[in-house]
């Protein structure tokens, strides 16, 4: 994908942001999903307070931040904007407070005490937060996230927490150019969502809000939006090659 980043280099985030979702809607339609309301999450992490806000001016009203460092220099500015703000990247417990004073979801919940810290903080401050349950679906150990096994039940105790609602499943996929790999991934994450949902209705997990399947980024949104993937997250292909690390 490089060689299409390139081409848009130059581009305005409009227009970026309209080629993304070009790209999003003939994925969709490709695979039977035309219409299925995929939401494009745009990772404004490391970029300035100017440039996320610049991007959600053109339309991308829904960012993902990963350093709460940041979060807590951009978070007046993007509020201000209308934006949306999902944390992306590990949460350490001690910056809990940060991503709940800025953030309306937290995607990258793996351990129940992250979970009852944010919980704790939701309830002192009064708000009720969104988080998601990342899953490390392809085994490798740099990877955060947890056990897919164990991923129902994680889900099942943060739901059971005051002030937190489970919306659904994370993944960061397999950093791959083997398309069968990276989609044997997805497709884990997708049968984790959809169990949580059966078992839900039959009452037996009190999982109904946890339809959402973050996953598929610039490279490989394609092949996550064949799996079922309902929000991708795009970064370099709308923002530009990064600033930072
Ligand atoms: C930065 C980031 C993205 C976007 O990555 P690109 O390759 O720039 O599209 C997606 N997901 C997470 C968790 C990220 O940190």
């Amino acid at each position: 994908m490089s060689a299409l980043t390139a081409a848009l280099e130059g581009w305005d985030y409009a227009g970026r942001i309209a080629e993304i979702k070009a790209r999003m809607h003939i994925a969709q339609a490709q695979c039977g999903r035309a219409g299925a309301g995929v939401q494009l999450l745009v990772a404004t992490k490391t970029w300035d307070a100017d440039a996320a806000v610049a991007v959600v001016s053109a339309g991308g009203r829904l960012v993902g931040e990963s350093r709460m460092q940041e979060l807590a220099e951009k978070g007046d500015a993007l509020r201000k904007a209308g934006a949306r703000v999902h944390v992306i990247g590990q949460l350490q417990r001690n910056k809990a407070a940060i991503a709940v004073e800025h953030a309306t979801s937290v995607q990258t919940v793996d351990s129940m005490k992250l979970a009852e810290r944010l919980s704790r903080l939701c309830v002192e401050a009064e708000r009720e937060l969104d988080v998601m349950i990342q899953v490390n679906v392809s085994g490798e150990e740099s990877k955060a996230g947890v056990d897919p096994d164990q991923a129902l039940t994680l889900a099942s105790n943060v739901q059971a927490l005051p002030a937190l609602t489970v919306t659904g499943f994370m993944t960061i996929g397999l950093n791959s150019r083997d398309e069968e790999r990276v989609r044997a991934g997805y497709r884990r994450l997708r049968e984790i969502r959809d169990a949580a949902l059966i078992h839900s209705e039959s009452g037996s997990l009190p999982l109904t809000d946890a339809w959402h399947l973050s996953m598929g980024m610039s490279r490989d949104l394609e092949w996550a939006i064949a799996e079922g993937s309902t929000m991708v997250r795009v970064g370099s292909a709308v923002m530009g090659s990064r600033p930072g690390p």
